[in-house]
């Protein structure tokens, strides 16, 4: 087999400097928790493809699915020639995502399309232009995504001019903001649309129940409830971008329930469909279906073997209880966490929920970031063959993001690995 040395020499010939990867490992196959790369080095997988292969790789009913649609036939466009299993994952979405109220879905390739199509749908609503995103926010690199993502480095960076009519305000951040209650912190991003923009002039406030990329950034408790509250006396539409936060990931099917809230329009994709491309928007049925018929769409939005490969998804879901398991995962890997924290005063803090799990690190004895530290540790790890990504603002953020079927055994061998990234 050609070696990932080999293979990294002819991709810098032939693949965009501008599309990065995290190791010059280059894999050659991958089924659980663990990936092998073409050299034959087994690796941990801490990063399920930044979240996406909840179910695992190449879960066995997702195989069995994805070869039984192939040889049935691969693409009609549902907008063409309609398909069965595009109606039944908008079926699984309308009953999976929270509130009780009747919903329709969308099907679309990825999370970037699926944001630009919540707020094209929340305008379309509501005719009014404005969205209200956060500090630390990530909602994909497409244009109008690009401006509703926090970051410049290295989202944004010479990429502009960017979409207008996007408003950021500050979000509950509890490491960061002085330990804001939720109450506080919601009172004070609404205080700031109501100044700036005027709730009658926004569509949509769009908001990750986690943030991810910006630092799996946890608000404090009653922040967006308060903020679903003022949605709804306002007329504005809730947007939960759960695209990395959804199908288990965080203990609950998706984590805006974990406090109870009912967004208007819900975005996912990611987890969804065990690695094979599908987004999706759901949600109100009066929202939704305000759009004029052919006003959404796309060629391959709810491809059929993207589709066949949700539904086998959710089955192993629900199949594998993998909410229990992201709990189970959430509780084993916190309390060892804590436990390397404890030992590293760098660590400012553990957070996250279920297997969506976080340490951020500073310089000790302040609330400094340490990117550097970060990144030394991210590549010990590597060196020691774990898969782990880093994420946040000051990119000073390990993030954990394991297959939700990782067994105990390697489970424990990552974090044994992590514990000792923090002392090499
Ligand atoms: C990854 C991500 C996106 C963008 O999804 P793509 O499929 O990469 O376009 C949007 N929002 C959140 C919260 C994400 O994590």
């Amino acid at each position: 087999m050609t070696s990932s040395a080999e293979l990294h020499k002819r991709r810098g010939a032939a693949v965009a400097r501008g599309v990065g990867s995290v190791v010059p490992s280059y894999v050659d196959r991958a089924a659980g928790g663990t990936l092998t790369d073409v050299d034959g080095r087994e690796w941990i997988d801490f990063a399920a493809g930044i979240a996406v292969t909840n179910v695992g790789n190449s879960a066995p009913r997702v195989v069995e699915a994805v070869r039984a649609q192939v040889e049935r036939f691969t693409h009609t466009c549902f907008m063409v020639a309609p398909y069965e299993s595009y109606v039944a994952v908008c079926e699984q979405l309308n009953a999976l995502t929270p509130g009780g109220f009747e919903k329709r879905s969308a099907l679309f390739n990825s999370g970037a399309e699926a944001v630009e199509n919540a707020v094209k749908i929340a305008r379309h609503a509501t005719g009014s232009p404005a969205v209200v995103v956060f500090d630390h926010a990530y909602h994909g690199r497409t244009n109008l995504t690009m401006a509703l993502t926090a970051k410049n480095m290295p989202y944004k960076h010479r990429f502009g001019p960017f979409a207008g009519e996007v408003y950021r305000v500050p979000v509950s951040y509890p490491l960061r903001d002085g330990g804001l209650s939720g109450a506080e912190a919601a009172a004070r991003a609404i205080e700031t649309v109501e100044k700036q923009v005027g709730a009658e002039n926004v569509a949509a406030l769009l908001i990750e129940p986690i943030q991810g990329e910006g630092g799996f950034v946890v608000p404090a408790p009653g922040f967006l409830p308060a903020l679903r509250r003022w949605a709804t006396a306002t007329g504005v539409v809730f947007v939960a971008d759960e695209i990395q936060t959804g199908f288990c990931r965080t203990g609950d099917w998706f984590a805006c329930e974990h406090e109870g809230v009912e967004p208007d329009l819900v975005t996912v994709a990611k987890g969804i469909a065990g690695g094979l491309p599908l987004a999706a928007v759901t949600g109100r049925a009066d929202l939704m279906d305000a759009v004029h018929a052919g006003g959404l769409g796309g060629t391959y939005g709810g491809n059929p073997v993207a589709c066949a490969a949700a539904l086998a998804s959710i089955e192993t879901m629900h199949e594998l209880d993998l909410v229990a398991a992201a709990r189970r995962i959430g509780s084993v890997a916190t309390d060892r966490l804590r436990a390397v924290a404890d030992r590293n005063p760098g660590i400012a803090e553990v957070r996250g929920r279920g297997a969506m799990l976080a340490v951020e690190l500073v310089r000790p004895g302040t609330l400094e970031p340490d990117p550097a530290t970060t990144a030394a540790v991210a590549a010990a790890c590597h060196a020691a063959g774990l898969l782990v990504l880093t994420c946040g603002t000051y990119g000073n953020v390990l993030r954990l993001l394991p297959p939700l079927v990782i067994s105990d055994t390697d489970l424990h061998r990552g974090l044994d690995i992590l514990d000792a990234a923090f002392h090499s």
